[in-house]
């Protein structure tokens, strides 16, 4: 979406100065569907999960036009509508949701495990090999039921976000549709890699590292300019770091752009600094007070909780666990949760994956908040329609209605009953293509 309007742009541009004939006319990024725009698909399913009421249409059929859904309904109505020359796909007994959506991706991140494998990473691996990792990685999480991410950061590797997000775009490339936020600020020495020896000037950090309000308006300016869709900011580690005046300068770009501001905050005055600087989301806020969810609350700002990291420790390494520390920690996130639910504030899905063995396990943070007590319902509305709205693309993904992408997943069984159900997605749809079908001979 952004790509083509960038093209359009581009192309309108140059035809002002008479260059027109020079470039390829049609390349336009390519969708799902390109050069089948008008094709005519019926998927049928025993059950399709209506986001907004809650409630399951049972022997349902979606009508797909291209890429983009054209109608949902009752079998018996949709195929009253649709013409009669549309392939019919018959799913079966299975369920069928929104393509789910993660708020908070790292596809550029294989961290190796240990304290020192931030540095490690940016220490033995090109910037081009780990954009071709986001390849990998772009492709297990779609293939995992997630048709689209909200990446927050590029963990040292640059712009290599914008070119997955539009190489995927382009169609050279499998995964979900991405919003990017490029390089991520943070403030001076305030961010990984940290221990790297000063000697060492030109070390890749991790974000880009700024100091006072100038230095925070331009690291916006620079990354809205090299495609970002987002701007993601650091407002604490371990404590409070950039300003409220840094943040507010960034908040001040970014909006005038249109770009929302996600904010990483665990601490309960970071995650104050970043609300009063007007961030649109804060990730993580595992130490957030009852002030700052009000505060939250009153200004829309979105919770996005990341939890799932913590639940696979927990189950491989239950004893790193047991100290006070941890114990207190994870007493806070489910306070947190708690609080969040009962007081309103808006919640979106995010599973922050930053290793190899994490990426394409994004359902887990699903079962991690149900865990906590969102119903089933709550958490996949925190991964479809929550999400879509957080990330700006409300009109195009989300829910399974007429108008918006065919992005569609297949679950066996009802998820609203066992949302672990949504770990193993038997069948992925990204826009009106077949991207998995596991689920035998369909028919
Ligand atoms: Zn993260």
């Amino acid at each position: 979406m952004q790509t083509r309007n960038r093209f359009r742009y581009l192309i309108q541009c140059m035809a002002l100065v008479g260059l027109m004939g020079s470039i390829t006319p049609g390349r336009l990024p390519a969708q799902d569907s390109a050069g089948q725009p008008d094709r005519e698909r019926i998927i049928r399913a025993a059950r399709v999960l209506d986001i907004h009421h809650g409630a399951y249409i049972k022997n349902a059929a979606i009508w797909i036009r291209g890429e983009r859904i054209k109608a949902v309904g009752s079998a018996v109505d949709v195929l009253k509508d649709a013409p009669a020359s549309a392939e019919v796909l018959d799913l079966g007994d299975v369920t069928l949701l929104p393509g789910l959506i993660d708020c908070h991706t790292h596809l550029m991140a294989r961290l190796p495990s240990g304290a020192d494998g931030y540095a490690l990473n940016l220490l033995t691996k090109s910037e081009a090999y780990r954009a071709l990792e986001g390849a990998a990685d772009a492709r297990v999480t779609l293939e995992a039921g997630f048709t689209t991410v909200r990446d927050v950061e590029s963990e040292g590797s640059g712009y290599a976000d914008v070119a997955l997000r539009d190489a995927i775009d382009n169609g050279l490339v499998v995964g979900p549709r991405m919003r990017v936020a490029t390089r991520g600020i943070a403030a001076v020495g305030q961010y990984e890699p940290f221990g790297i020896s000063p000697d060492l000037t030109g070390f890749p950090t991790g974000a880009q590292m700024v100091s006072g309000a100038e230095e925070a308006r331009r690291a916006v300016r620079e990354q809205i300019g090299h495609g970002a869709d987002l701007i993601k900011v650091y407002a604490d580690w371990l404590y409070p770091t950039l300003t409220v005046a840094e943040m507010q300068v960034i908040v001040e770009e970014a909006h005038k752009a249109n770009r929302k501001v996600a904010a990483h905050a665990t601490t309960t005055e970071g995650i104050r600094n970043a609300v009063l600087a007007g961030v649109d989301s804060i990730e993580h806020g595992f130490h957030a007070d009852k002030a700052d969810l009000e505060l939250m609350k009153s200004k829309g700002v979105y919770l996005v909780p990341t939890l799932s990291g913590t639940d696979a420790h927990l189950v491989k390494k239950p004893d790193d666990f047991n100290s006070p520390g941890a114990k207190a920690y994870l007493e806070a996130i489910r306070q947190l949760i708690a609080m969040a639910r009962q007081m309103g504030v808006k919640i979106a899905d995010g599973s922050d994956p930053a290793s190899a063995a994490r990426h394409g396990k994004n359902a887990e943070e699903l079962q991690s908040m149900s865990r906590r007590g969102l119903t089933a319902l709550e958490a996949i509305r925190a991964a479809t329609t929550s999400a879509a709205d957080l990330i700006g693309w409300p009109v195009d993904v989300g829910a399974v209605e007429a108008g918006k992408f065919a992005d569609l997943i297949a679950v066996q069984g009802d998820p609203l009953d066992d949302i672990a159900l949504l770990q193993h997605v038997k069948f992925v749809m990204k826009g009106g293509t077949v991207i998995k079908n596991e689920l035998g001979a369909a028919h």
